[in-house]
């Protein structure tokens, strides 16, 4: 029998608002890795879908939607009938991560979440403009909050593997590079040390590059939205704007490109929805292929994470943006879906490990633009692979869910940090919880770039003496 190890002990009650692909494959790594009572264990969620599994485990579940008006009322008794303070782990759509944030910290508990996610309205308001529906904004909003609370119970904001594990990845990554091109630096201590080592490693941007090939027997039938996790979740990431954090390299803003007004300032959005935005980009087995360029948490953290300042001005940021090859399944559903002026299919349905045949995530970040032209290093987890190291999941989903395990444990063993992004957190402590649910861990370095993709027989504009423009990456 397979014995796991213990990572941490937790006595206080635990909430898991939201019980879907993620949830209930988050499940069974808590009730391995930390030592704590289940008795204690509350689910939430509106759908049963689930609520088997939860059963199975003697598992407490509420069938109860959390609202604005009821969010308080329905969690503040959970979160307070000890013993200790609770942890709440947040993986919902629907629900709005500040002001569950806002209730950790007012009830000592501390809290993970993989996403910032508002209330519903925010991703398909036509009252706003686009620039309102952004992650930039999302993400702002949560710094703001950072601010104000400052140090006191910790809250992880965006610990799933994208966002989450990729910032992890980074770092590993850009330590090799720095080693292979004998760049001599002290171990990164501070966010401002690692800002340098990038710009030192010469680094122009990061691609946080994911193939997944998991597929079924059956193909997608008509009017059915088919992927390997949410596809609420990826409905309304890929209906926002394009987003991605703008690098210093960069010579000129895309035409649909757009600044923000305030804020940090280290990425612009694209006057176009990401499920329809095509860039070119390279994971190791596949090779050369098309991504969507959809919006995400971690382009515009990890961009602001390394950004080098000198004053007030900044003399190095790398460009950094998803490159997202969804399951095949998946990209037929939005062809579908946008073909129809973005009418939501009647069916939604999210792969699981049991239908599921063959394939595997590939998921990892590509350093582009150094000395060694570029680096993928990342994690290539097939679906038997998924399935013989947990239950309840498909090989997308243990990468999700393997890193909030990471997360709980390390807010677990830094109970006092306040809100942090994963780019803050210890990458080696997380990555050695998290290594072992991850299949091959691999970096890989190529000599690809974009402009070899191009199909050269069309009169595009193009930068041919600067491979890694963003111009050369985007689709027209
Ligand atoms: P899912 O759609 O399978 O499950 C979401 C669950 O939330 C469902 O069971 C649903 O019933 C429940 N829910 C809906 N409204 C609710 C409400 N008002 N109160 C409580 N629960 C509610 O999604 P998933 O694949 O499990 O993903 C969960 C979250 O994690 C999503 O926000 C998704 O975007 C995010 N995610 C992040 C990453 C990452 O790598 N960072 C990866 C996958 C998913």
């Amino acid at each position: 029998m397979t014995t796991h190890t213990r990572h941490a002990s937790w006595q206080g009650p635990i909430l898991m608002l939201g019980f879907g692909s993620i949830g209930r494959g988050v499940l069974p790594l808590i009730l391995r890795h930390i030592d704590c009572d289940r008795s204690r264990i509350t689910i939430i969620d509106p759908s049963d879908l689930n609520k088997k599994i939860a059963g199975a485990e003697e598992i407490k579940f509420v069938q109860e939607a959390i609202t604005k008006a009821n969010y308080k009322s329905l969690l503040k008794p959970l979160l307070t009938a000890g013993p200790g303070p609770a942890f709440i782990v947040n993986l919902t759509v629907d629900v709005d991560s500040l002001d569950i944030m806002r209730l950790a910290r007012e009830t000592g508990a501390l809290y993970i979440d993989t996403v910032i996610e508002p209330w519903p309205g925010f991703y398909y308001s036509a009252k706003t403009n686009n620039a309102a529906r952004t992650n930039y904004r999302l993400r702002e909003d949560m710094l703001t909050l950072k601010r104000k609370l400052g140090k006191g119970t910790t809250a992880i904001s965006c610990c799933g593997a994208n966002p989450g594990m990729v910032s992890w990845f980074v770092k590993e990554a850009l330590l090799s590079i720095a080693h292979d091109l004998k760049i001599k630096h002290d171990v990164p201590k501070s966010r401002e040390d690692w800002g340098k080592l990038m710009k030192k490693a010469g680094v122009r941007g990061i691609h946080v590059a994911e193939r997944d090939t998991q597929r079924i027997r059956t193909p997608k039938a008509l009017d059915t939205f088919l992927n390997t996790w949410s596809v609420e979740g990826f409905v309304s990431e890929g209906l926002q704007p394009s987003e991605l954090g703008w690098g210093t390299h960069e010579k000129k803003l895309p035409p649909e490109g757009r600044r923000h007004k305030s804020g940090c300032g280290a990425a612009i959005y694209l006057e176009r929805p990401g499920a329809d935005t095509r860039v070119l980009t390279w994971t190791p087995t596949v090779g050369p292929h098309f991504g969507f360029l959809v919006t995400h948490n971690e382009a515009i953290s990890i961009s602001d994470y390394y950004t080098v300042r000198s004053g007030r001005s900044v003399s190095y940021r790398p460009t950094c943006h998803y490159a997202y090859h969804p399951c095949n399944d998946a990209i037929l559903s939005w062809h579908e879906l946008l073909g129809a002026g973005g009418k939501r299919q009647s069916v939604n349905h999210v792969l699981d490990e049991d239908e599921i045949t063959e394939g595997r995530d590939e998921l990892g970040v590509l350093l582009y633009g150094h000395k060694k032209n570029a680096y993928w290093f990342g994690s290539q987890l097939s679906i038997e692979e998924a399935r013989q190291l947990a239950p309840h999941q498909n090989a997308t989903g243990l990468q999700v869910t393997s890193a909030v395990l990471a997360g709980i444990i390390w807010a677990i063993e830094n109970p006092n940090e306040g809100i942090v992004e994963t780019d803050e957190m210890d990458h080696v402590r997380c990555l050695d919880v998290q290594r072992p649910y991850l299949g091959k861990v691999k970096g890989y370095y190529t000599d690809w770039h974009p402009l070899k993709q191009r199909v050269g027989l069309f009169d595009e504009k193009l930068d041919k003496r600067d491979p890694w423009q963003f111009t050369n990456i985007l689709m027209r």
